[in-house]
């Protein structure tokens, strides 16, 4: 897509037919098929200061915890049991787990359950940790790129730059991970500009996972006065996600949950989002793991209530990149159809 008709579809007063080919497109290459991941959020430390994010450092009022190692076999062993064939490790930039407890950690995964994949977003550490963490089986790496704009990405996230983010993303490729990128809507001081850019930048990178989610204030940080974005600006950045990518997994955000509980992953779901993360994160720490305030958590009977209810099925295998795998040839033959017409704005 074009930057012009990018923009003109963010700023739109009807999305409805931009929402509908993105329902189509996902269809089309994904399957009427929703996959679900475990999520275990282990850790709330972290070293940085991004302004958006409860977790960050100088955020002094939030409760800390760590889960140990066995903490997280434990958890990772509920998801193996509800027959999840992927874990997300996610965690704030904590530096207490070293190369070699990610690694080992990783390892005794694959080895008590070799068929899950495992997605870490542990957020930025060295080359040579990502190296490792990939020797050890690491499968996919989610690393949002969180905002294109490279004033905007210095302002919110003070002592960062957005080319190491970037770099990083290059390298986690080179790899061999499944990369994972995806920015925040509504950001204080970002602009309609700045949202095109990041699905230009989403479509010139061909990830194969996109995260994009509502900017939505947490108490204990600066912004904590400012708003969110409406569903339906990011409902359209979703929808465009899908179209410039076609098969990459999109999930439905938490936060998109957050901000409009008893719609929002439903109008994911039927606006190009095809993953739910489903919370595993044992239920003591849930509260402290407060990226955003009132942030809610998914249950596994809810989401594969909510699937059926969007008339689609859930699948609980791991559900690799549709970029090179089997599958995708699947959709395209079971399917069949030339791919849905992008409308004119
Ligand atoms: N330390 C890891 C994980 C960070 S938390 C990393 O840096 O990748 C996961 C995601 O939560 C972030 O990438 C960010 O996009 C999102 N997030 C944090 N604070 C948020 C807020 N206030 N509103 C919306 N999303 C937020």
């Amino acid at each position: 897509m074009t930057k012009d008709q990018i923009t003109k579809f963010l700023l739109s007063t009807s999305p409805e037919v931009l929402l509908k080919t993105a329902n189509e497109v996902r269809v089309q290459y994904c399957g009427k098929v929703v996959y679900i991941r475990g999520l275990v959020e282990f850790s709330n430390h972290c070293c940085r200061q991004c302004l958006y994010c409860g977790l960050r450092a100088e955020n002094k009022t939030l409760q800390r915890y760590r889960m140990t190692h066995d903490e997280i076999m434990e958890t990772v062993c509920r998801i193996a049991k509800d027959s999840i064939g992927t874990v997300v490790l996610q965690s704030g930039d904590d530096f207490s787990y070293t190369r070699n407890d990610i690694s080992t950690l990783v390892r005794d995964i694959k080895r008590e359950f070799p068929h899950m994949a495992v997605t870490l977003s542990i957020g930025e550490r060295s080359l040579d940790d990502y190296q490792a963490f990939r020797d050890n089986g690491a499968d996919r790496y989610l690393l949002k790129h969180e905002t294109i704009n490279e004033k905007l990405y210095a302002c919110l996230h003070p002592g960062q730059e957005l080319k190491d983010r970037l770099m990083r993303l290059d390298h986690l490729r080179k790899l061999g991970y499944q990369v994972g990128i995806g920015n925040i809507v509504g950001l204080p001081g970002q602009t309609i500009q700045d949202l095109v850019d990041d699905i230009l930048f989403i479509q010139d990178f061909q990830p194969d996972m996109i995260g994009i989610s509502p900017f939505i204030s947490q108490n204990d940080t600066p912004l904590r006065d400012m708003v969110s974005p409406d569903l339906s600006l990011v409902l359209r950045c979703i929808a465009l996600a899908r179209i410039v990518t076609k098969n990459a997994h999109i999930p439905s955000a938490t936060a998109v949950n957050t901000l409009d509980p008893d719609r929002g992953d439903a109008l994911a779901l039927t606006s190009g989002a095809n993953v739910l993360m489903v919370s595993y994160t044992p239920i003591r720490n849930r509260p402290h793991y407060q990226i955003y305030s009132g942030k809610k958590s998914l249950e596994l009977d809810r989401a594969l209530e909510m699937i059926s209810a969007v008339g689609c099925k859930a699948c609980l295998k791991r559900g690799d990149s549709l970029k090179y795998s089997q599958e995708t040839e699947n959709v395209h033959t079971a399917v069949g159809n030339p791919a849905p017409k992008i409308p004119s704005a």
